[in-house]
């Protein structure tokens, strides 16, 4: 027997109708590219990207197609996010960080039909034009005013949404539509297609507004400094809709100084980032003797938060803080740190090192420790193990099929991640399996280093290792097999990645070893590397 209840599809659009009907006047602020501050409010966000959506119909854009965007966290990104997924078009965040030639491969793997784009990234748009394949229309985020030369043919945003019809119907499709595109450096190969749905994306949204997650209220001043290219800036521009939280919009400056600027002048409540970013604003703090009289919580993930930022904030700026862990695949938040019960009253120390932990997973997400066999592990904060996780706004493959099945025959998705569960459900990460960097919240592939590396004719073998860098976290460190009889420099192996890696991707020191040490099947045994190595310290450090 089935309920008898509305059929009322989970589609995103209805989170900014939310907005729209409820909370019209809350705003939402952007630091331009420029450095202009400009306000808008949900009411006029709404208008904006139902013009979005009529200029993206008036291009033939069909249900499925794929936007691209290129652009910083701004209240025109969430319009074109809006006016494309509102209608039943893909919205494909593309991550700036990465190298020209990725990005255009991306698009066109992809095959994205229009791509709007910030003017910072004007540059590497012209430099890969003619590679992309499939790009029919480029829209820049700027007006008549400011708008910069090209030889795209690109049309400034503001003149193509102006005047447009508003009377666009949204969310005419089902639930389990495809709603956005985000693409995840693997492991090995190029990089792989996450695919929300408008029903994944929903329940993520209603997930992560609860108390225990990120818990924001309509009085709430949240800035995201999570970038919208890079994991659905954690949710946040369906989130603050969702509960009619005010939005500040920090564009493209993430300094200490600009996002100081931003929290005090917009008294802001919430704000979420990579560990990296709240380094550069405490030690601004700190330099101006500053406070945070309005910050109530800040969301840290991407990377473990380092102790001396989770007590900066808790002891001296009295900011609770709340340590996330999740994934692209996991939509993306997977555990948040809010403090269980029983911890409410322990001492500081105990407090502390509980939050130092991943977190608890909100409803939603089934989290499993297994070993190498498969076996559950006992969740007694001890057992490390390989993370597994399943839930409904988790992926179940990648785009196009690429990386083939990703699920065990239970359903779960192994996160690649290494780490114990305790009996209340608190997740530590100990470690990583999958072989990847991550610096200032950003992947570089060991991988493609690897290739390059060893392609010189007087290296054998080349292994990149994550090293702790207590401004990034992680920096690359490459270690180096001589070929028989040569003695290659640490600047000759550098130089052969100029120019085909992304610059911030060169690694910060080059060593030289006897011998890479291989696993059983003639893999490098990175386990060992990071073990040889765990003294080291990075010259940049
Ligand atoms: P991404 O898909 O780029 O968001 O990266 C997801 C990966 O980042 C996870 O699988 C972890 O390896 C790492 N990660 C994310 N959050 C945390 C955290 N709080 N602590 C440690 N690692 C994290």
């Amino acid at each position: 027997m089935k309920g008898i209840m509305q059929d009322w599809p989970l589609t995103v659009d209805k989170l900014l109708e939310q907005a729209r009907l409820i909370n019209p006047t809350r705003e939402i602020v952007t630091r331009r590219v420029s450095g202009e501050i400009v306000r808008t409010n949900y009411a006029a966000v709404y208008d904006h990207s139902k013009q979005v959506s009529s200029a993206l119909l008036d291009e033939g854009i069909q249900l499925g197609d794929r936007v691209a965007t290129l652009g910083w966290n701004s209240a025109r990104h969430m319009e074109t996010w809006y006016g494309t997924m509102g209608i039943g078009a893909v919205l494909h965040t593309i991550n700036p960080r990465l190298h020209p030639d990725q990005i255009a491969w991306i698009a066109n793997h992809a095959e994205d039909k229009v791509l709007v784009f910030d003017t910072t990234f004007l540059p590497i748009i012209e430099a890969i034009k003619d590679k992309l394949e499939t790009v029919k229309t480029f829209v820049i985020y700027a007006g008549a005013d400011d708008m910069p030369e090209n030889t795209l043919g690109a049309v400034p945003y503001d003149l193509w949404i102006d005047g447009r019809s508003t009377d666009v119907r949204w969310g005419d499709f089902p639930e389990d539509t495809a709603c956005g595109l985000c693409y995840t450096s693997g492991t090995t190969g190029n990089p792989k297609g996450v695919l929300y749905s408008h029903r994944s994306n929903v329940l993520h949204t209603l997930v992560t507004m609860s108390k225990d997650a990120m818990g924001m209220g309509a009085d709430d001043v949240v800035l995201p400094v999570v970038p919208m290219f890079h994991a659905n800036a954690w949710g946040l521009a369906l989130s603050c809709p969702g509960t009619g939280a005010s939005m500040v919009m920090p564009g493209a400056q993430m300094d200490g100084a600009s996002i100081y600027e931003l929290l005090d002048s917009e008294k802001v409540t919430i704000t979420a980032a990579v560990p990296t970013v709240w380094l550069l604003l405490l030690q601004y703090l700190r330099e101006n003797n500053l406070k945070l009289p309005h910050l109530k919580k800040v969301i840290i993930g991407g990377s473990a938060i380092p102790e001396n930022i989770l007590r900066a904030f808790e002891q001296d700026f009295e900011v609770d803080v709340i340590h996330a862990w999740g994934m692209t695949e996991t939509s993306p938040l997977g555990t948040l740190g809010t403090l269980p019960p029983h911890l409410m009253d322990a001492d500081i120390d105990t407090r502390m090192a509980q939050k130092l932990k991943q977190g608890r997973p909100p409803f939603g997400v089934e989290l499993k420790v297994v070993d190498d066999e498969g076996n559950e592990q006992p969740r007694d904060g001890k057992s490390s193990g390989k993370l597994l996780v399943r839930g409904a706004a988790i992926a179940a493959g990648y785009f196009k099929g690429d990386g083939g099945n990703v699920l065990d025959e239970n359903g779960f998705f192994d996160t690649g991640d290494v780490a114990n569960l305790d009996e209340f459900g608190t997740m530590q990460i100990t470690d990583r399996a999958k072989d990847v960097i991550k610096s200032g919240g950003e992947w570089i592939s060991s991988i493609d280093i690897e290739n390059i590396a060893v392609g010189h004719p007087k290296v054998a073998n080349a292994a990149a290792i994550g090293i702790y860098h207590p401004k990034w976290d992680e920096r690359p460190l490459l270690i180096i097999q001589a070929a028989e009889g040569e003695s290659p420099t640490k600047e000759e192996v550098l130089a052969s990645l100029e120019g085909k890696i992304a610059k911030w991707w060169t690694p910060d020191d080059v060593q030289f070893v006897e011998e890479i040490p291989l696993g059983a099947t003639g893999k490098i045994n990175k386990l060992k590397l990071r073990e040889m190595f765990k003294d080291y310290t990075l010259p940049t450090a």
